[in-house]
């Protein structure tokens, strides 16, 4: 999960590797890179491809394991879902709240969801994005987050679902909405 393989037990804050002279180092980690604060300087490497490569995965991990996240796909990717799930999300209970009868508005448990949701997706986005995934696929998943929650508005509003079942929505969307995500 590290580009430091070059190295043992040393301040990842450093860029660790071994010099030809003994010793390691002690450059700032990325010093001189793209990927500052990780993997090794840009005199010892990190500048190559595969360098770049492995800090930004490493930095991806880090975000994940902030999000809470399952790792069981490369962290980027799992970045790019939650991008995805979250703009979903936030689309979704925009809705909610635009049909709230104003007096319902402040006591709305949709309204926390939806500043907490909104704060989310930026941190996901910024963490996708300084993990060297491109602004351009981290907006594509939030497109497709959104054209998501519109499909499902539609087929929901098409169905003409009983006040029983409306009432379920709010629950039964976000399970599978995650559960998509989970498997895409
Ligand atoms: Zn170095």
């Amino acid at each position: 999960m590290t580009v430091k393989e070059t190295t043992e037990d040393h301040d990842s804050c450093l860029c660790g590797a071994r010099k030809r002279t003994g010793g390691t180092c002690g450059r700032p980690a990325g010093w001189g890179t793209d990927h500052a604060g990780y993997g090794t300087c840009k005199l010892h490497g990190g500048a190559m491809r595969n360098h770049r490569i492995a800090a930004q995965k490493s930095i991806a991990s880090e975000a994940v394991k902030v999000f809470g996240l399952d790792l069981e796909v490369d962290p980027r990717d799992a970045l790019l879902a939650e991008v995805h799930r979250t703009a979903g999300a936030i689309d979704w209970l925009r809705e909610q709240i635009q049909v709230l009868d104003p007096t319902e508005v402040t006591d709305s448990p949709w309204i926390p969801l939806y500043r907490q949701e909104r704060k989310h997706l930026i941190d996901v986005c910024r963490a996708a994005i300084s993990a060297g995934i491109e602004e351009r696929r981290v907006r594509l998943a939030e497109q497709q987050g959104t054209l998501l929650a519109d499909v499902i508005r539609g087929i929901l509003g098409d169905l003409d679902l009983t006040p029983d079942q409306a009432a379920r929505v709010s629950e039964v969307v976000p399970q599978r909405l995650r559960a998509l995500v989970d498997v895409a």
